[in-house]
């Protein structure tokens, strides 16, 4: 894999502007949201786009496990950023749900790679408008909830971003699975909020009891119930900060990658995908790339699966 020339995503072909995308029509486009205004604690995240592109380790394109070369199956382009101009969160929003929405309305599957937890409400929002109002489900691992009414007074902080997307009616809260959950946020009227909209969640806690395969199935088999299509969201705070020092609200006591990359592609083969979102990736607090590589595989595990099944299609066709 090229570790010279231009830094694109895997070295893929380069395809910001929409009428080429339109005519080659990929499978998947990577689609950057440079945005980190809306965090709580460390910024840094607006520079996640840029360091998994040309800071991760791309190894080869072979998934062991599903015995699959990813790009025999998927054509995937680097669709470029989303524009976010400093300090303006709704110009940059708009313009992420835009650009999410230029992939979508082509039939490609978004691979989006932030920025702060923020922009998964204009991505969602934009993938429901496609998807169905309302008939999308989304599948969020994270160490924290993210469904605060406001912090600090912003409706838009990375705090609130699943609040959101419930009520704009976007998203449906029955088929709203979180796991990974831990530490001392969001508070017990937030919870009651969760409960209220039918969400549903697996604390760290009950990983450890239970075993990640049985919650993972359990959470694959609630997000899909009756529901034809489903957002994955993964906040890289979900893995240990041991493992993922560079975010920027870490806490203790979270997964470990292997545990985390097992259930991505699990999400990944058994339910209706339709879009990935990668976030909370702040490389200036990372160290030997560890958070980057791990995000980086993470967005490898959904390919892998994805070309998995489209091999299968194939086959059974
Ligand atoms: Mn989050
Ligand atoms: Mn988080």
């Amino acid at each position: 894999m090229p570790n010279d020339g231009l830094a694109t995503f895997m070295g893929r072909d380069w395809v910001p502007d929409l009428d080429t995308l339109g005519e080659r029509e990929p499978d998947v486009a990577v689609v950057g949201a440079p945005f980190d205004i809306s965090t709580t604690y460390r910024p840094g995240a607006r520079f996640g786009p840029r360091a998994l592109r040309a800071l991760a380790y791309n190894p080869g394109t072979y998934h062991l496990d599903l015995g699959v070369e990813i790009f025999d199956w998927i054509d995937l382009v680097d669709a470029g950023d989303a524009e976010c101009p400093h300090g303006q969160t709704e110009r940059s929003h708009r313009n992420i749900e835009a650009k999410v929405g230029d992939v979508v309305g082509r039939g490609i599957f978004p691979v989006v790679i932030g920025g702060d937890h923020s922009i998964t409400w204009p991505a969602a929002t934009a993938v429901a408008r496609r998807h169905g109002w309302g008939q999308v489900g989304l599948v969020h691992f994270d160490a924290h909830a993210d469904t605060a009414d406001t912090l600090e007074g912003n409706l838009a902080s990375h705090g609130t971003p699943m609040r959101r997307l419930i009520e704009s009616g976007a998203v449906r809260g029955r088929n709203f699975v979180q796991i990974g959950l831990r530490g001392y946020w969001p508070p017990a009227d937030v919870f009651a909020w969760m409960r209220e909209q039918q969400m549903t969640w697996h604390l760290m806690h009950e990983l450890w009891e239970r075993g990640v395969g049985p919650v993972l199935a359990d959470a694959v088999a609630k997000a899909s119930d009756g529901c034809e299509a489903i957002y994955l969201s993964v906040d890289i705070d979900v893995l240990d900060p041991g493992t993922a020092p560079g975010t920027g609200t870490p806490e203790p006591g979270g997964m470990s990658a292997a545990d985390l990359l097992r259930a991505v592609r699990m999400v990944a083969l058994e339910t209706p995908i339709v879009a990935l979102d990668v976030v909370e990736v702040s490389p200036p607090y990372d160290h030997a790339d560890i958070t980057v590589n791990n995000a980086h595989r993470v967005i490898l595990e959904v390919l892998a699966a994805l070309a998995h099944r489209k091999r299968t299609a194939r086959t059974a066709s």
